[in-house]
């Protein structure tokens, strides 16, 4: 056992028994945790785990953000500060939540940003992307105006300091001149409000003050804020954005438009301090963060920063003088390993800290969500929310002045931890007491691999997995090059255009979360706040070979985007054939069955086109990257055509679903109870949200009818438990710990899974044990099988690795009265990030709908 800080006791025992509320019992979890407890556990947000199987997504309402063209627009290259925009003003919407709370709606904020930029050259709006309803999301940049000649300068400084990092300690003038930028993120979680508030406070104050040190201050720094992170989510008082998906999970996938602009503000500014604002802990928290610690970060450059900086900012909450800022948890200091850590680089604090930043989670205190926003008296959530306002704006000083302080130690840790990346160097080892209270328990490192290979030509299990992955690296700064022609590493001979990522490059860390397997930390904290398992290298569903040393000399080309991968390897006149091992496979293939086309799918599984769809096969092939090659002479299949999924789904499955292609009709017991109309509908998934019990007569007789000409695909413990209800399959589920979660190694069979990764990804880890006559097993835990992440037994020892090992994750069959049916133990889609995994769902859709003699 690793040494353990101070704790609250209360913590551990809120997520055993919130655990174990949603085992297979069904029982929905609390939303708030039992008792006083002071560490905030993951359990207490909705939509973060295996509470997702608990509310089927629904098709947002219809009714858009009403939006007013023009107006919004990108400052111009080159250009100087201030950068100012005619932000387009959106119309007032009286039922925007942020209104009984006596803070800014939505639409109040281009109006007073416009006043703002007209009364001050300190202040400049730019609009850096849309939500997912389309609201604008503004990036605020507080700084003394520039020339464009030293906004140049400043810029050149900037990519200095990453690309050339020697040179860039040794210039006087980046180190005099050079102004320290700082990011403030707020409202990322929608219903966290008052950070925006706060921001927008400070953002009035530097543009209207005539103190003299402020204006000095600003001569020195660069201030920017995301207003609000999450509009939508602000308007709606969701913590979720509009899709349904936490934004503040996706930085490993970025599957969301906020998410994408937020990355994109962290790469164009290089903060080397970032705040993200959310709330409500009850105490205000500031990290950094408990053990685990990222394994693939320069934490002694980030926590003797990270540290101090917290120290400051809660001197400055304290400072406040309210009750309800008397205490402060800093969860480094104050709680124990796996209770707040920032081990995956799926938060916007951990990504930026694989930028150079000195990122920080802060959460100021007072509840007004939730239950609270409903059953407390307006005065009193205003009463809290000034409060709250106090706190973030304090924070935000606080974090300014740290690093107006200090500015010359962060500039050159920034440049230290590029140098560090482009030199290849091995991270430092850390004594302890290096802060107070740094110990063997913090200590996590990797060994980098001297460069990742993503192989072109045979060994590339697939190339538009390939084509995705490099992009997704590339759109993080990774620096990706293409091989001119062809080369050898560690003794692997690779062909041209074959992709090398050098690890001697200033993003090396985060090149190495994202493509390394990660690690297995169950053994070193007893549980995590979130995800443990990620790895794009084996869930996304491209090859990528591990190179340990040696030197990389590959001439080519640095990508800017990926090559196009799609084409046809077979002669005209030839049937063709696409092996669906991918989203993209799926995507094309339901694109054309769109089309009208007849695909036939033979019984292994392959999707034959005949030859003279040639035509369409090219441009569909091209579309997404995919290729198609000849069938064998006188294949034959089962007739395709376009499904209709009824989806009782998570929104993250309801995403990756239409990504791919499939209509999908979001269902719930209610939606089924009114008279559902079954007539065009395939499939029924379900995975959250449907109780088979909940079901009245009438709907269950017209499932009965589905059932003798549809199928059903299930997933997770509430898929499960319908399967049971229903009938179908004869299959007990065994749940493994709620809370476990990773990356697996599985074994797969010759049926649905014959072209499946060898790795899937679990939440809540389920498994099938006593299957009846005819259920097949598609696919089983491995032997020993975690590879990334955090599964442990439970404290009466059942649900843990070991008890999975060889049971199957996947299994089919067909139900008495027809229904070919699936069942996932594992999670295929999981918020729209395991992509190689998805042909899995895909493969079994396509089955379960290819019911001999169906027509319609
Ligand atoms: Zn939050």
């Amino acid at each position: 056992m690793p040494a353990i800080r101070p704790r609250s006791g209360s913590a551990a025992l809120a997520v055993l028994f919130l655990a174990a509320c949603t085992a297979l019992t069904g029982l929905p979890a609390t939303a708030e945790p039992v008792g006083a407890a002071k560490a905030p556990t993951r359990n207490e947000h909705p939509a973060n785990g295996v509470e997702r199987n608990q509310v089927a997504a629904l098709d947002a309402p219809a009714a858009r953000a009403a939006v007013v063209p023009g107006g919004a627009n990108r400052a111009r290259p080159h250009q100087g500060y201030p950068r100012q925009t005619s932000l387009r003003v959106y119309p007032e919407d009286a039922n925007d939540r942020s209104i009984k709370l006596g803070l800014y709606p939505y639409h109040a904020l281009a109006p007073k940003l416009n006043e703002l930029q007209e009364r001050s050259d300190r202040i400049s709006v730019e609009v850096v992307g849309q939500s997912t309803l389309g609201r604008d999301l503004y990036l605020v940049t507080v700084t003394a105006p520039e020339s464009a000649r030293e906004t140049r300068e400043q810029q050149r400084w900037k990519e200095l300091i990453e690309d050339d990092p020697v040179r860039a300690a040794r210039d006087p003038r980046l180190r005099r001149e050079y102004k320290a930028p700082i990011w403030i993120n707020n409202n990322i979680h929608g219903d966290e409000w008052e950070g925006t508030d706060g921001a927008m406070r400070l953002i009035e104050h530097f543009a209207t003050t005539s103190d003299r040190a402020t204006l000095d201050l600003l001569g020195r720094t660069r201030i920017y804020f995301n207003v609000t992170a999450n509009p939508d989510g602000r308007n709606a008082g969701t913590r979720p954005n509009a899709a349904g998906f936490d934004l503040n999970r996706d930085f490993a996938t970025a599957s969301q438009p906020e998410t994408r602009a937020m990355r994109e503000i962290g790469l164009t500014t290089q903060p080397l301090v970032m705040l993200d604002e959310h709330g409500y802990t009850g105490d205000t928290l500031i990290e950094p963060a408990t053990a685990p610690h990222g394994q693939n970060y320069e934490y002694d450059l980030y926590i003797k920063h990270a540290y101090a900086n917290a120290l400051g900012m809660e001197a400055a909450v304290k400072a406040l003088g309210y009750a309800e800022t008397e205490s402060v948890t800093i969860p480094f200091r104050d709680l124990a390993p796996g209770d707040w850590d920032d081990w995956p680089p799926i938060f916007t604090p951990m990504n930026v800290m694989y930028h150079g930043a000195v990122g920080h989670t802060v959460e100021i205190p007072l509840r007004v969500n939730r239950a609270s926003y409903t059953d407390l008296p307006v005065s009193e959530l205003r009463r809290r929310s000034a409060i709250n306002t106090d706190v973030a704006a304090a924070t935000i000083r606080a974090a300014i002045t740290y690093t107006d302080t200090n500015r010359d130690a962060l500039i050159a840790d920034q440049i230290e931890f590029f140098r560090r990346g482009r030199a290849g160097e091995a991270q430092r080892h850390i004594p302890d007491g290096y802060v107070p209270g740094f110990g063997p328990e913090d200590r996590y490192s990797t060994t980098f691999a001297r460069a990742w290979v993503i192989p072109s030509g045979p060994a590339q299990r697939s190339e538009a997995a390939a084509a995705r992955l490099v992009d997704m690296l590339v759109a993080n700064d990774i620096r990706v090059t293409r091989a001119h022609r062809g080369f050898r590493l560690s003794g692997r001979a690779y062909p041209a255009g074959s992709y090398v990522v050098d690890m001697h490059q200033p993003k090396r860390g985060l090149a190495s979360a994202l493509l390394e397997a990660g690690g297995d930390v169950s053994q070193r904290v007893p549980q995590m706040y979130d995800i443990s398992g990620w790895s794009l290298g084996l869930l996304w569903g491209a090859t990528v070979d591990r190179v340990a040393s040696g030197p990389v000399h590959v001439p080519g080309r640095p990508v800017v985007a990926a090559a196009p991968t799609g084409g046809v390897d077979a002669g005209p006149g030839r049937d063709l054939a696409i092996t669906v091992r991918d989203g993209k496979d799926v995507q094309a293939v339901n694109d054309l069955l769109g089309s009208g086309l007849p695909l036939r799918r033979a019984a292994d599984g392959v999707v034959i086109a005949p030859a003279e769809t040639r035509a369409e096969v090219l441009e569909v092939a091209d579309r997404y990257g995919v290729r198609f090659t000849a069938a064998p002479p006188g294949a034959s299949g089962t007739p395709m055509r376009p499904q209709v999924i009824a989806g009782a789904v998570a929104p993250d499955e309801l995403k990756a679903l239409r990504d791919m292609g499939f209509e999908v009709r979001p269902v719930n017991a209610a939606i089924l109870n009114a008279g559902f109309d079954w007539s065009r509908v395939d499939t029924l998934y379900v995975s959250s949200g449907l109780r088979y019990s909940d079901l009245n007569p009438e709907a269950v007789a017209a499932l009965t009818t589905f059932l003798s000409r549809g199928g059903v695909v299930t997933r997770g413990v509430t898929g499960a438990r319908f399967n049971a209800d229903a009938g179908l399959l004869a299959a007990r589920a065994v749940a493994g710990r709620e809370d476990a979660n990773g990356v697996v190694t599985v074994v797969n069979g010759g049926g649905l899974t014959r072209d499946a990764l060898p790795h899937s990804f679990v939440y809540s880890p389920l498994w099938f044990t006593d299957l009846g006559a005819g259920v097949a097993v598609e696919q089983r835990y491995a032997a020993d099988p975690l590879v990334a992440g955090h599964w442990l037994p439970r404290a009466n020892g059942t649900g843990g690795p070991a008890d999975a090992a060889g049971q199957a994750s996947v299994v089919s069959g067909t139900d008495e009265r027809g229904a070919r049916v699936v069942l996932f133990g594992s999670e295929p889609m999981f918020r729209d990030h395991p992509k190689g995994l998805y042909a899995q769902t895909a493969n079994a859709l396509y089955w379960t709908a290819a019911v001999p003699a169906l027509t319609r």
